[in-house]
């Protein structure tokens, strides 16, 4: 049913046969020189490249100041507790995301609480939120708190689903008003600006991810940022194992993390970070060329950036008319090796958040079931 699907994505990834990945990293720049570098030096641990790398990130986002970390996900549960996530409090975020988003709000040793998404940028609505909030809670001298449960609901993160910016500038405004943090979940997003302004720079805090899949990779690796020198001294201190600094003596001030990035993947993640410009071009030259296929196609659309926002490109993404023809869509393209894949199943259905505090969910629950992700690595040599 769908052969000219598989046909226009051969021959845009030029592979008539083999398969085509959902989303390759690029090494085509200093990659190996830096790694080298490091390798020679012998700093793999900690070194140069790390702070190199966290000044670069300030660059590239506009943000003051920038924490590196072993992964997006201890970047974010970094970034909770430096907002002043407690156990027992409450966290709103998003049912439509990566699990890893919960799963660092119970690091915490928070609950998740989800409030539903806006169907155009398919991150959170601050309408939805906005009502959530004024029928659900009220606000007193220990901050937002929760009519249900009694709970303190300290932090709200937002996501920027696959680079798609979310009306972030709204929800933290809305948040303003409740004494609620916002963390933005920008593991997604860099490079994508929402009103001019970067991803990951609205809230107190932001964080990125540098996993294998996503725009810019250091294998492993992530990043929180603020405009809190405070905020970012108390980051490095608590990834670091919260060693006070000393020249011999090993002393801890507090429990800390060893979550910070090797010296290796900030290598890595450096020469990722200096293509970024590049990658961002050659992702829009792609998703002009599946705008362009998917015009053609009733009962699919091509999904488009949100208003006032300029986009990554990170994943392409359609949507389907049902739930019945994606599957079907899906299971044509895994078969002929076309590595397309649906959109996550909402985290408050897995059984760890099943009992979680959820909003009306209408619209992250068509979309569960309609959007999928294309093949969107950068084509080599194209
Ligand atoms: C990738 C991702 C993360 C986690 O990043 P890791 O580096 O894999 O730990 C968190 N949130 C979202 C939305 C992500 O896509």
């Amino acid at each position: 049913m769908f052969e000219n699907v598989v046909a226009f994505i051969r021959e845009l990834y030029n592979k008539p046969s083999g398969v085509i990945a959902l989303h390759e990293p690029c090494m085509c720049g200093n990659e190996k020189k830096y790694v080298m570098d490091v390798i020679e030096s012998s700093c793999v641990s900690s070194g140069e490249y790390v702070n190199s790398f966290e000044k670069k990130i300030c660059e590239v986002t506009g943000a003051g100041y920038a924490v590196s970390t072993v992964n997006g996900t201890a970047a974010l549960h970094t970034a909770l507790l430096l907002a002043g996530v407690r156990p027992n409090d409450e966290v709103i975020t998003q049912p439509l995301t990566f699990i890893a988003t919960v799963n660092a709000v119970s690091y915490s040793q928070a609950h998740p609480v989800f409030i539903d998404v806006t169907m155009d940028s398919m991150g959170l609505s601050p309408d939805k939120l906005e009502e959530f909030l004024k029928v659900n809670t009220k606000v007193s001298s220990e901050g937002c708190v929760n009519l249900k449960t009694g709970r303190t609901i300290k932090a709200c993160v937002p996501m920027h689903t696959f680079g798609f910016p979310c009306r972030i500038d709204e929800i933290v405004s809305i948040c303003r008003k409740y004494h609620i943090q916002v963390v933005e979940d920008a593991a997604e997003s860099l490079g994508s600006l929402y009103k001019d302004k970067h991803t990951g720079t609205f809230g107190r805090l932001g964080i990125f991810s540098f996993n294998g899949n996503k725009i810019a990779t250091s294998g492993g690796g992530g990043c929180i940022i603020t405009d809190d020198d405070e905020l970012a001294a108390k980051g490095k201190h608590l990834t670091t194992t919260a060693k006070v600094p000393h020249s011999w003596e090993y002393h801890h001030d507090t429990v800390g993390y060893n979550y910070s990035m090797p010296n290796l993947c900030a290598a890595l993640a450096y020469a990722q970070l200096e293509q970024l410009p590049d990658f961002i071009r050659q992702k829009k030259d792609l998703a002009n060329r599946y705008r362009g296929f998917f015009r053609e196609m009733k009962d699919i659309e091509f999904v488009e950036g949100p208003v006032n926002s300029s986009l990554n490109y990170w994943l392409n993404a359609i949507k389907f008319s049902s739930k019945e023809l994606r599957d079907t869509f899906l299971r044509e393209m895994n078969d002929n090796g076309i590595l397309a894949r649906p959109v996550w199943s909402l985290t408050n259905k897995m059984p760890m958040y099943a009992h979680c505090q959820v909003s009306d969910l209408t619209n992250a629950e068509a979309l569960e079931n309609e959007i999928v992700n294309l093949p969107s690595s950068i084509i080599k040599n194209g």
